[in-house]
This record gives structure tokens, C-alpha cells and sequence, in this order.
């Protein structure tokens, strides 16, 4: 009977307070536990409802809980959540003034409060534990609690120490451990260090059958984004980047190509992050551009894509990630752009930290790196990594993975291996793939020359394949254990004691055909040649050149104004037939489709039937150039009709430069309004007479424009000046 009342009241409360019909999974067990005073752990992918877990046992026991959770942003959401509902919850950090934490501390002593969010660092404040002794503390929740353990994704130090502080508070007070990330291990160490080995555990299979995962390689990366998202326009997707700068560069670069994105990352004003956030939620922008801070907390129900851009440093943080895709349990498309450079990068960057920190972030980027690179089933290897068994069958029949859906080759490897692993024994260990490649394929170079690897006896035992090749093989040794990666000296390969023995030993090891990551240039490197080396069609440029000649004519305008070359040449090669297309086109902007387009969209479309056509459906990145920061602002200012010696100077760069900069704007097709300045500064006469010039020129060269005017005394600054109010006007 007493059960019965309990079951009632629980659903009542779920339906009345959160306004839900039904418990989700393990929910409804997981609060019968918690309610009835014991230890509780659970584990359950991100989305999957947790947070109810421990929020509705709060509203029906008598007293407050404390919710242990690390980040203030994640607190503050779900306290705006639960205050929304009508349960009362505050937080206690950092952030608060000491009116707002008398505040507090009053209601939780009136018991007033369900819920206190706290973060570790706070909890562990003398005064807050003195506080908390006094209070009656429900039970204690502790969110995120795999950042308990050393050997997750996101150790911090200070929860290791929660337990102590919850025994001092009270020795009896019942804890919920909540997680959406363990892999067995890390369990083991929470389950430890809270002491709640006596605990129910709560694990919901992780797998996410909506998913699907796909790694790419890196190549031409800035296409292929602009490209799948263009395919999915009108879908919420996010953009995983790991620097600030990145994500910067990727959100300028996405808005450009016409893609409404914005940036989010722990660096900008909390202001315009919450705008960010918002606009996300609420649809203004399609695509959020973010470091791992974006996410946690956050709920959209129907993000359709997460994109890695760059590799994750962890497979825990990239299962997290993309479990962020999908949560209505609809299309959800997970990509990540490879390249085992990337994840070089981040061991740099671990240089300076601990010997352990950085044997562990080694360890995670191997898993990383061998994950990318497995032909295996990709949901296969995620669950096993959080200790699932799984039926690779299954996702063959959905085909939901890029393993299963283009199965790979793979090949006898052990001739292979030994050779790799004595390249590496006779060279020293000294050496990364490259060299151990070259030294392979007989390759006399500098380095081989001056070491005299010419003369081992593994010189050129491997000529017969390419450095492709090799370094597929070395990569896919030290992935299998073979070699590995000397932690001090980046890049170089050590032979394991595994490869020690499998060298004396030989057996069979499987190599993988498929996965060819290995881009070896780097990422800016790789965008220059997709952006303007296509080679162009000669025909069609001709053409064109008329027509701009006729348009030019037909508006009394110098050609140049129109479009310049290099547009043409790109249209040229990418057969733009459509207004969006055509606007795509470096130095073209909408002013200029609009004024001058419908003539040159109308010979492209003909061209292409004439001459059966099938333009590629290629993406034409436009690019935002490297200083899109400093255009931006340069822009702005303008807008605001600030001089241009003040905009110099603010900028730190000379008058010169700026002019540079203004043409550089001008000529890639983005009016600018500088006639505030040039009224200013020169008279009727002297505007009309350089209009005049340009407006009868042959080119919008200044060289040539001074040979005819500097007799008239017009500086080389002030033509520029004007060229480029010309073209605004005229061309924009
Ligand atoms: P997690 O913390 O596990 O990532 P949340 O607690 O944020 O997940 O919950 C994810 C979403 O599911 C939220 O929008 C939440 O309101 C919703 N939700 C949770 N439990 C239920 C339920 N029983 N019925 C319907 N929606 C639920
Ligand atoms: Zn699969």
C-alpha cells in the first residue's frame, strides 16, 4: 500500500512539477533509491535525463540537496530551469556578493530551499562547511563525477576531496554520483574515492542508435564544411574547434559562405555568449562555431550534425561531443576532420605539463588516433571503450557507421612490422616516420646522408612502396603496441617491449588499407591550393571578358569596375548560375550581382548547354583573408565615420597600410562608404577631376594614373583615396 502511495506521488510530482507523463529509462528506479536513503550511481549518456535523477527526490524529501557540479554557467541554467518550474533553487560560488550568500544560507537554515548547487572549490570553504553542518542536507548529488578520477577526461583536483568535506558536514549524508562518461576504470575510482562502493549502479547502454559516425580525412577541410552544411541548410548543427582562435576563424569564415554562424568559447564576453547561446536556441543562427565550452547543460533536442573540425584530445570528450547530436532520437551526423597532425599539436602543447598529466593526455590521444584510424566498427569501439559489449551486426544493418557502411581492406602486415620495428632499432630510436620511411625506401637525403643510415642493413629494404605507405604501416605498428612514441621527444618512435618481443617472435598483425589520413601539409597550406590554382576555362573567359566589356560600356563604367580578373577567372571555373553562386565569388559581392550579374549568370548557364557541362558541384570557399579581424574593425570604424589616421592609429599601423587594407576590402566586393572623409579633406574641384581620370581609364592602375596627374599635383594617397570611393560606388 505504502509503496503504491509512492509510486503515485512520485509520477504526481513528475507530472505537476516537471510537467512529464512518463519516467525515462532508469529514472524512475534511480529516485526510489535515492529516496530511500541509499548511495546511488549512475551512468548515462549526456541527454538521457539526469539531472531529474536527483532534482525530484529534492522537491519531495524534506530538506535541502546539495548539488556538487563544476561548471557556474551549468548551474546557473539549471537553477533559471528549476526556478522556471517553481522549485526553489539557488547556487553558491564565487560569482555571488556577500548579500546574495547571507541571502542564501538564510533560506537553506529556513529550509526554504529543494536544491543548493555548489562548486568543489566553494564547498570545500571553512564557512560553508560550518554553514552546512547546521543545515539539513538531504542528500548530496555530485555531478560530472567522473572528474573525480585521474585517468578521465576532466580530472579536478578538488573533487577529490568532496567526500571528506561530505563526512565532516555529516557522516550519514546518502550521495548520487551522476556521469555520462566512465569507462570502467574511472568507475572504479569513483566508486573508490566517494566510498560508495556499497552503491546501486545505474548504467544505461550508451549506445546512440541514431547516430551515425564518420571520420574524414583532412583534407581541404574549409570545403568540405561549407559544403556538408550547405547540403543540410536549415539544420541546427555545432562546430567543434579546439582553439579560440579557431573557432573565431571558422565562424567568420562559415558567415562569409553565407552561413549563418556564430562563435562561442570561454574567452568572449558573457554577454555576447549568452546572445550566442540564444540565437542558437532559438534559431537565428544555424551553426554554433565552439570549444568544448559550448554544450554542457545546454539541451536542443534537434541539433542534426556535430562537426569535429579538429580531432578531440579524448574519446570521452568526443563521445560527449557528438552525443550532442540527435537527442530527440532523430537524424543525428557525426563527423570529425582527421589529421594525426592535429593530435601531434596537442602533444606539444602538453609540453609543460606533468610527466603524469601528460602520460595521460598521451594515452588519450592514442585511443583518439587509433580510433580514427581503425577500420573496426565505430560504435563497436566506443562502446568497448566504455566497457559495452556490442554486436557489430547491428550497426551493419543500419548502416550507422562509416566502418560498416565501407567496409575496408585490410592486409598481411608482419613483413611489414619487423621491418618498421628495425628501421626503428638500428637508426637508434632517435628518429620519427618520416626518416624511418625514407631510411625504408633507400631515400639518400641529408639527414640519411650525415647519419650514414645509408649503410644499415635496412637501407632500402622497403623501396618497393611509397611514403604513403610506410608511414600507414609505422602509424598502424604503434597503434597495435608495437612502437611507441617517446613522451620527451615528439615525434620519435621507441620500440616497445611488445615489438621487442613480436621481433623475435614474428605472428600475424592485420594493417588497414583504408583510413590514408596523412594530409603531411598543413592545414593553410592545403586551402591555398583549393582556392585559386583551378585551372579556368579559356573559352568561357573570353566570353566573359566581352560581356564585361559591353556592361562596362553599356554604364559608362571602366571594365574593372565591374568585376576585376581574378573574378572572372574564378567564374570561369566554377560556372556560377545562380545569383548565390555568382555572390560566392571572391570580389563579388551582392552589390555586384545585383547591379551587374543577370548578363554573366545568363552566358554561363548557355555556355554550360552549349558545351554539356556538368559543373562539378563544387564549394568556391570565399575566404575571409588573414586579418579578417582587423577588416572587421576597419569596416566598423568606417561605419562610424571615423577619420582614417584615427582608425591608423588605433590599429597600430601606418596610413599606408591602412589604404592597403581598404583596398583589399574595397576590391573583394564590400562597399565603403569613405566619402566623409574625402569631403572633408578635398575640394570640389580636385574630387572632380580624379573621378573624371578614373572614370576614362583604361585600368585602375596608380602607377599609371600618377604618370597623368602628379604633374597636377595630386598625391599618390589621394588617387588611391578616391580609386577607392570609385569603386565603392560604381563597382559595390
Ligand atoms: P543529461 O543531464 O543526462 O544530459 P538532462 O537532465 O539535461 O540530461 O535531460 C535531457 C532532456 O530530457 C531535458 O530536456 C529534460 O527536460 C528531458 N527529460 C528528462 N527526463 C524526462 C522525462 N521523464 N520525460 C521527458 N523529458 C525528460
Ligand atoms: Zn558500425
Amino acid at each position: 500500500m505504502r509503496l503504491l502511495i509512492e509510486v503515485e506521488k512520485l509520477r504526481a510530482t513528475l507530472k505537476e512539477v516537471f510537467g512529464y507523463d512518463q519516467f525515462r529509462g532508469n529514472q524512475e528506479a534511480i529516485i526510489k533509491n535515492v529516496l530511500a536513503g541509499k548511495n546511488t550511481f549512475v551512468i548515462m549518456p549526456t541527454g538521457a535525463g539526469k539531472s531529474l535523477c536527483y532534482q525530484l527526490p529534492a522537491v519531495i524529501m524534506e530538506g535541502t540537496a546539495v548539488v556538487i557540479s563544476p561548471l557556474i554557467a551549468l548551474m546557473k541554467n539549471q537553477i533559471d530551469q528549476l526556478n522556471a518550474l517553481n522549485v526553489r533553487a539557488e547556487f553558491l560560488n564565487s560569482t555571488l556578493s556577500k548579500k546574495d550568500i547571507n541571502r542564501i544560507k538564510k533560506e537553506v537554515l529556513n529550509d526554504e530551499l529543494k536544491l543548493l548547487y555548489i562548486a568543489p572549490e566553494s564547498l570545500t570553504k571553512l564557512d560553508n562547511i560550518s554553514f552546512l553542518k547546521k543545515a539539513n542536507v538531504s542528500f548530496a548529488a555530485i555531478d560530472e563525477a567522473h572528474c573525480i578520477s585521474e585517468w578521465g577526461h576532466d580530472f579536478r583536483p578538488e573533487y577529490r576531496r568532496i567526500k571528506l568535506i561530505l563526512a565532516e558536514i555529516r557522516d550519514d549524508i546518502p550521495v548520487i554520483a551522476l556521469t555520462a562518461t566512465a569507462t570502467p576504470k574511472v568507475q572504479l575510482d569513483i566508486k573508490k574515492n566517494l566510498k560508495i562502493e556499497d552503491s546501486v549502479i545505474f548504467k544505461s547502454s550508451f549506445n546512440r542508435p541514431n547516430l551515425y559516425y564518420e571520420i574524414r580525412p583532412k583534407d581541404n577541410v574549409k570545403k568540405q564544411l561549407i559544403k556538408f552544411i550547405k547540403e543540410n541548410k536549415g539544420k541546427s548543427g555545432i562546430v567543434y574547434c579546439l582553439s579560440r582562435k579557431k573557432v573565431e576563424e571558422v565562424a567568420q569564415l562559415l558567415n562569409v559562405n553565407d552561413i549563418k554562424a556564430a562563435p562561442y568559447h570561454a574567452g568572449l564576453d558573457s554577454a555576447v555568449r549568452d546572445k550566442n547561446q540564444d540565437d542558437f536556441l532559438n534559431e537565428e543562427i544555424e551553426v554554433i562555431v565552439a570549444t568544448i565550452a559550448f554544450g554542457m547543460g545546454i539541451d536542443k533536442p534537434d541539433v542534426r550534425f556535430v562537426i569535429h573540425y579538429d580531432a578531440p584530445k579524448s574519446l570521452e570528450g568526443y563521445y560527449q561531443e557528438t552525443g550532442r547530436a540527435g537527442r530527440d532520437g532523430l537524424e543525428g551526423n557525426c563527423i570529425m576532420y582527421y589529421s594525426y597532425n592535429d593530435l601531434l599539436k596537442i602533444e606539444k602543447f602538453n609540453k609543460d605539463k606533468s610527466v603524469t598529466e601528460r602520460e595521460n593526455a598521451r594515452v588519450h590521444i592514442d585511443e583518439m588516433a587509433a580510433y580514427a584510424e581503425s577500420s573496426e566498427c565505430r560504435r563497436r569501439q566506443l562502446l568497448h571503450y566504455f566497457g559495452e559489449e556490442f554486436d557489430t551486426h547491428e550497426c551493419g544493418v543500419t548502416m550507422w557507421c562509416d566502418s560498416c557502411r565501407y567496409p575496408a581492406e585490410k592486409f598481411e602486415g608482419m613483413d611489414f612490422a619487423v621491418l618498421g620495428i628495425k628501421a626503428a632499432l638500428q637508426t637508434g630510436e632517435r628518429f620519427g616516420m618520416g626518416h624511418l620511411s625514407h631510411v625504408l625506401r633507400g631515400i639518400h637525403d641529408q639527414y640519411v646522408k650525415s647519419y650514414k643510415h645509408d649503410q644499415l642493413d635496412v637501407f632500402g629494404q622497403g623501396d618497393d612502396h611509397d611514403d604513403d605507405f610506410w608511414k600507414n604501416v609505422l602509424r598502424s605498428i604503434t597503434i597495435q603496441g608495437l612502437l611507441e612514441k617517446d613522451i620527451n621527444n615528439i615525434g620519435v618512435l621507441k620500440v616497445s617491449p611488445k615489438g621487442k618481443r613480436f621481433l623475435e617472435k614474428p605472428f600475424s598483425i592485420l594493417i588497414s588499407k583504408k583510413h590514408d589520413f596523412e594530409t603531411g601539409e598543413s592545414e593553410d597550406e592545403a586551402d591555398k591550393d583549393n582556392i585559386s590554382t583551378a585551372p579556368y576555362d579559356e573559352e568561357l573567359y573570353h566570353i566573359l571578358k566581352a560581356i564585361r566589356k559591353k556592361v562596362a560600356k553599356d554604364k559608362g563604367l571602366p571594365p574593372y569596375v565591374v568585376f576585376q580578373d581574378p573574378s572572372l577567372d574564378e567564374m570561369a571555373t566554377t560556372y556560377p548560375t545562380t545569383r548565390d553562386d555568382l555572390a560566392r565569388v571572391n570580389g563579388v559581392g551582392r552589390g555586384k550581382v545585383e547591379k551587374f550579374g543577370q548578363p554573366f549568370i545568363e552566358a554561363i548557364k548557355k555556355y554550360i548547354e552549349d558545351n554539356e557541362i556538368t559543373p562539378a558541384s563544387e564549394v568556391v570557399v570565399k575566404t575571409t583573408g588573414d586579418k579578417s579581424k582587423q577588416k572587421i574593425f576597419i569596416i566598423q570604424q568606417i561605419d562610424r565615420k571615423i577619420d582614417l589616421e584615427e582608425i591608423a592609429e588605433s590599429r597600430s599601423i601606418s596610413f599606408n597600410d591602412l589604404l592597403g587594407e581598404l583596398e583589399m576590402i574595397c576590391f573583394s566586393g564590400t562597399k565603403l562608404n569613405i566619402d566623409y572623409y574625402i569631403d572633408r579633406y578635398f575640394d570640389e574641384q580636385k574630387r572632380e577631376n580624379i573621378h573624371n581620370y578614373f572614370m576614362n581609364a583604361e585600368s585602375d592602375s596608380i602607377e599609371v594614373a600618377m604618370d597623368v596627374l602628379s604633374d597636377h599635383g595630386y598625391e599618390e594617397e589621394d588617387l588611391r583615396l578616391m580609386r577607392i570611393k570609385f569603386l565603392s560606388e560604381f563597382g559595390n
